[in-house]
């Protein structure tokens, strides 16, 4: 990193001539309105606007900057809640009780921060605050118009979490492809924040793809040329573009994209594959984004950021490379096609094998299909994670089982959690019927039942228990030793619980239930003592994971796992 601290002594020499003796969080710039990183999508989906909108920010972080990102998802849902996993990928939680675009999962990640429910603005939350408005007569008989009210409320948003979080710098990535027919209000209220906070208030980033056939060998610069293109048909010139590749982007490329769309050379950013998406940010970094973001915003004065630097490679060296004996974790699930569905949880996995330094290996089984149970015997441990429903949930208690007979680590999260309790109520307890009333509602044996608050719930969206809630954990057991605690906070996603009628018959027969919330009323832990690894979490530990800082449960189960 030594010349991104060369880059950083030029703004900082006047001040002393030995940077160690930098006062470091005093040295801010000396506006400090927010500037705006507008980062916008073309050529087509899944080019990983994600990960270059997390690694901008996180490139602003390691310079100090105090900095967060908002995801918009220009379709009509409220929020993702109500949205199969299958299809769109996993539903992020996060401490305030949003359901979230898996993105927001990342930007937490990269940034090792939490990240409000607030940062994921959709079209159904901007209509019905300007739908409500009306109805309440506050637009005092106006005709109420996409614009300027759908797009002054958009930018309302958007300047609100900007004010209120004292942000330095504001990352937003708006969901879809340019052209989309969704996405038109968002990038008119971005375009409109341009005019309104000036070129040093606000760049554009546009992510296009440079695709090479292989019969012509070539990097094909057109799909970015017509994307750009559209772009500035509804009056957004980008500042800068990163474009997807596979090998680096060709100087001769990156110049001819230039002359096309009024770009620099410079600031066409070739966004090849990596080892690991933890190597984006040093991509961008080499080819100069960070001095050419704070020309473009005429900022100088940043603080020494070496040692955020040293500290964040460190992770993301961790991270990519896989050092350490081999672990393979059977993830047992129901939305096991796409491996987005768990995405949150397939990383945890990973921090926690970086942490105790094991390369973990995960292969997805859909539980709905499984009929040979002793294939599990092919792995060190097994993960159920959570889920919904009737569909598969024989195969995960049956899996559950499995985990307990063979004495194989097990680990299961909220569905693994209360699936893990109604399989021990059938085979040890002896009650045959014993069920979740999830599944089915006649049961003699409601071993978990619907969560008292919920029965007279009858809309789907937002109506979970969700969100973040303290844990209190029962001296001497194993989740205390893994916690080093007797209270932690996890974040919560689920509509039943374990009934705690069960509770003294489950003790006595060897299942202990080691943490509670709510004043005792929800069981959240069960251990079973004389097992290998047997737990199981009522709560969601995978969103509490970071790079670097792994969630404790999972790196007790990796290291339990590779014993
Ligand atoms: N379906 C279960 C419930 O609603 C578990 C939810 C989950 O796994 N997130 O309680």
């Amino acid at each position: 990193m030594r010349d991104f601290a060369d880059y950083l002594a030029q703004f900082t020499s006047h001040l002393t001539d030995d940077r160690q003796n930098i006062q470091k969080p005093d040295i801010r710039f000396i506006n400090v309105q927010t500037k705006f990183i507008f980062v916008t999508g073309g050529v087509m989906s899944g080019l990983g606007k994600g990960v270059t909108t997390s690694s901008i920010a996180k490139l602003l972080q390691l310079a100090d900057q105090k900095v967060s990102c908002i995801k918009i998802d220009p379709y009509l849902n409220y929020d993702a809640g109500t949205m199969n996993p299958v299809a769109h990928g996993e539903v992020f939680v996060t401490e305030d009780g949003g359901e979230c675009d898996m993105d927001v999962g990342n930007y937490e990640r990269f940034l090792n921060q939490n990240i409000a429910k607030s940062h994921n603005i959709t079209t159904a939350q901007v209509y019905s605050s300007v739908i409500d408005g009306e109805r309440k007569g506050e637009y005092l008989g106006a005709c109420v118009q996409i614009i300027p009210h759908v797009t002054d409320e958009i930018k309302k948003r958007i300047r609100t979490i900007a004010e209120s979080e004292k942000l330095d710098f504001l990352v937003v990535e708006c969901g879809g492809t340019v052209g989309d027919i969704e996405s038109l209000p968002f990038l008119e209220s971005l375009r409109q924040m341009r005019v309104e906070e000036g070129q040093r208030g606000v760049i554009f980033v546009h992510v296009t793809l440079a695709p090479s056939l292989d019969v012509v060998g070539e990097q094909k610069t057109k799909p970015t040329q017509h994307s750009v293109q559209e772009l500035r048909r509804i009056g957004i010139q980008p500042d800068f573009l990163a474009v997807r590749c596979t090998a680096p982007l060709e100087v001769k490329t990156k110049k001819k994209i230039a002359m096309f769309t009024n770009v620099a050379t410079n600031d066409v950013l070739s966004c090849h594959d990596a080892r690991s998406i933890f190597e984006v940010p040093q991509i961008l970094y080499d080819q100069g984004i960070m001095d050419s973001i704070f020309t473009k915003f005429n900022k100088v004065g940043m603080v020494n950021a070496s040692e955020n630097w040293d500290r964040w490679n460190k992770i993301a060296e961790d991270m990519t490379s896989h050092k350490g004996r081999k672990v393979r974790i059977a993830m047992v699930g129901k939305y096991v096609v796409l491996a987005d569905s768990y995405v949150s949880v397939n990383h945890a996995l990973k921090h926690a094998g970086a942490q105790i330094n094991r390369s973990v290996d995960i292969d997805w089984i859909d539980s709905e299909s499984i009929s040979d149970y002793s294939i599990l015997s092919n792995y060190d441990g097994i993960l159920v994670p959570g889920g919904f429903g009737t569909r598969g949930s024989e195969g995960i208690i049956q899996t559950a089982n499995f985990a307990r007979v063979n004495n194989v680590p097990y680990l299961g999260i909220c569905f693994g959690f209360q699936l893990a309790a109604v399989e021990f109520g059938r085979s040890v307890l002896k009650l045959e019927d014993a069920n979740t009333t999830e599944i089915n509602a006649e049961t003699k044996a409601p071993i978990v039942d619907l969560l008292p608050e919920q029965r007279d719930v009858s809309d789907m969206g937002s109506s979970l228990r969700l969100g973040a809630n303290d844990i209190r954990i029962k001296k001497d057991s194993k989740a205390q030793k893994i916690y080093n605690s007797n209270l932690i906070s996890r974040r919560h996603r689920h509509r039943y619980e374990v009934n705690k009628k069960y509770i003294p018959e489950f003790q006595k027969n060897g299942l202990i239930f080691s943490a509670e919330s709510d004043s005792g009323k929800r069981m959240e832990i069960l251990e079973i003592p004389d097992h290998r690894f047997y737990f199981g979490v009522q709560f969601h530990p995978e969103f509490n994971s970071r790079p670097g800082f792994p969630e404790e449960s999972f790196t007790a189960f990796i290291g339990a796992a590779s014993e």
